[in-house]
């Protein structure tokens, strides 16, 4: 991947977020955070930012399980763009 993507170019109404280590789950409305960070927010930035609130990353007792937040409308829509999202 070249360029790191970045949320004011994500096409979708909303981002999803999974997490597999701490079974978070929700989405964010993308227009809501391209408001308070700005469209030159990436997509590595916001995971950073999860990454810190989530309960096995600040858990001392756990540190090797790192927290696994990721994004399943990134990959579909860097691959096949906008007619990939629901
Ligand atoms: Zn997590």
């Amino acid at each position: 991947m070249a360029d790191t993507p970045k949320l004011g170019q994500f096409p979708g109404e909303f981002v999803h977020v999974e997490c597999r280590k701490c079974e978070r789950a929700g989405r964010y409305r993308t227009r809501n955070l391209v408001a308070e960070h700005g469209p030159d927010f990436t997509f590595l930035q916001f995971r950073a930012i999860l990454q810190k609130t989530c309960d096995r990353s600040n858990d001392v007792q756990r540190l090797n399980e790192a927290c696994g937040v990721n994004f399943p409308d990134l990959v579909p829509w860097l691959l096949g763009g906008k007619r990939n999202l629901s």
